[in-house]
């Protein structure tokens, strides 16, 4: 059953809730979310991709297709605000993007400006106030913001800001910055956005819009992605399009023009675009992780196509570490393009051994271990005439507590597979991410508390091993020269701000 949350909209009063009975009797799996689990929860999560384009006669429907392609990057819940001049409405929900936003839904968002927001987070009904974009009416006017990251020195920022009047609609720290823009003293709008992105530490990219116009911001250390589009229109000014991965840009035929520097704001006017640096001098810090897991291997990120560096995470995999086999077979999908690499390189036989079943929800119903454990069956399946006989070359991309990789494990070696090796294409995930992951605290986390050889043992595999770090960072290399973030493999955060009890391993916990 999916639920809508509206503000600002003609004819529908703020706040109020439409059920859709539709979404319940084609996708029962969701309309239990409450009580069911999920199937892929030994994988990393993204939480946000945002989308915004500012001149078009139909941006809602534009930045929908935008969040269509980047789906991948949150499932639980979507928006979209519009703006006309005048109004600007914002209507979210949870579900996918296509369920919630129907024609007679997008038909309520005019307008030819527009920003969107996908998220993955827990269900409930928190979770749709804190779905985005999030709309505030400030002392500089309505204010849509969708946020991409997480921000770490919230500290007694919050405190002051509720002393000094403010209000809070949610319990999400994205309207922190909008907070903090409507009580900052500076005269404009983007005086104030520069002042607020100046006062808080951690990673946004964000897209933001006024009745008037769109504003786009990346974090001064550029954790998370944003690029700049364009879609040429002969007959009058070019439609800008921003989105966290330029695969969106395909779907809407726009052309890629750059990315949104870290510490760049940028804002886009009738006028056309401007932009400033609001911070300088401080190190770039990408998430790395965005290239072995969360980004699509048709995006370009980090001035790097993503299909290329996990080629190369591959091929250096198989350079590293490669044993005699007869087949390398992926962890589909996330690991077929780094064993595409590895095959090539290891001049062996690529072959689909695992099958992916796509139409598997999310979620399902049952809360017992014994469903649970189901649920990889459900959702991968062997090719037994693939793997019968057959020394296999594993690859996947991360291993987070252990129990899916042997499980799967289990289930080539069940199909008749003669060795299993299994091969990761990062480095073993030590420590927690800050920076807008959804990743278990380090005493689950079961590289922060096992070594290789004890994985290896717990997974049931022939044999076991991670790319290196230094040939992850050679993996991903840019002609930018691009600096990464690598703190899940090395503890080595980039920024003071960190959960001290998340990081503590598994042997204090006890
Ligand atoms: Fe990315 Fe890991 Fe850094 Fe988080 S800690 S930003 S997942 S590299």
């Amino acid at each position: 059953m999916s639920r809508l949350l509206y503000q600002g909209v003609d004819g529908v009063a703020d706040l109020s809730e439409s059920i859709r009975p539709c979404a319940s009797a084609c996708h029962p799996e969701r309309s239990s979310a409450i009580s069911s689990h999920r199937i892929d929860s030994d994988k990393l999560r993204e939480e946000c991709g945002v989308v915004a384009v500012h001149g078009h006669p139909g941006a809602a429907r534009e930045v929908y297709l935008g969040l269509y392609a980047l789906q991948h990057r949150g499932q639980e819940s979507a928006g979209i605000a519009s703006a006309d001049g005048q109004r600007l409405a914002n209507i979210k929900g949870m579900g996918l993007v296509s369920e919630i936003f129907t024609d007679d839904v997008l038909a309520k968002l005019p307008g030819s400006m527009a920003i969107g927001h996908t998220r993955y987070s827990t269900t409930g009904d928190s979770a749709l106030l804190n779905a985005q974009p999030i709309r505030v009416d400030s002392t500089k006017g309505l204010i849509a913001i969708a946020h991409n990251g997480n921000l770490v020195n919230l500290g007694n920022i919050r405190a002051r800001l509720e002393r000094d009047g403010a209000y809070f609609q949610t319990t999400s720290d994205s309207e922190i910055i909008v907070q903090l823009i409507a009580h900052s003293k500076a005269g404009t709008v983007v005086d104030a956005i520069a002042d607020s992105l100046s006062q808080v530490e951690g990673a946004f990219s964000i897209v933001m819009m006024t009745r008037d116009r769109i504003f786009a911001a990346r974090d001064p250390r550029g954790f998370r992605p944003l690029s700049i589009g364009r879609i040429k229109n002969p007959e009058g000014p070019d439609t800008i399009v921003f989105a966290s991965e330029t695969c969106a840009f395909d779907l809407l035929r726009a052309e890629y023009l750059r990315d949104v520097l870290p510490g760049e704001l940028v804002m886009v006017t009738e006028d056309g675009l401007t932009s400033r640096q609001y911070s300088t001098g401080v190190e770039q810090t990408s998430c790395i992780f965005e290239h072995v897991y969360f980004a699509r291997p048709d995006s370009r990120i980090f001035g790097r196509w993503v299909q290329e560096s996990r080629d190369q995470m591959g091929r250096q995999l198989a350079r590293e570490s490669g044993v005699p086999a007869d087949v390398v077979v992926p962890v589909p999908d996330s690991g077929v393009t780094a064993a595409l690499g590895y095959a090539e390189q290891a001049a062996l036989p690529f072959r689909m051994g695992l099958i992916r079943n796509h139409y598997v929800g999310r979620t399902f119903i049952e809360p017992e271990q014994r469903v649970r454990d189901f649920g990889v069956r459900l959702k991968l399946n062997p090719v037994h005439n693939l793997l019968e006989g057959k020394r296999v070359m594993l690859i996947d991309d991360s291993i987070i507590r252990g129990t899916t990789s042997r499980k799967i494990v289990r289930m080539v070696r069940g199909a008749g597979a003669k060795e299993v090796h299994l091969r990761i294409s990062c480095p073993p995930t030590i420590s927690p991410c800050f920076y807008g992951v959804d990743t278990p605290s380090k005493r689950d986390l079961i590289a922060a508390n096992k070594s290789v050889e004890e994985i290896r043992q717990f997974i049931e595999a022939d044999s076991l091993a991670y790319l290196s770090l230094e040939g992850l960072l050679k993996s991903c290399e840019t002609t930018e020269k691009t600096g990464y973030c690598t703190a899940c493999y090395t503890g080595n955060y980039p920024t003071q701000w960190v959960d001290v009890d998340e990081i503590l391993p598994a042997a204090v916990s006890l």
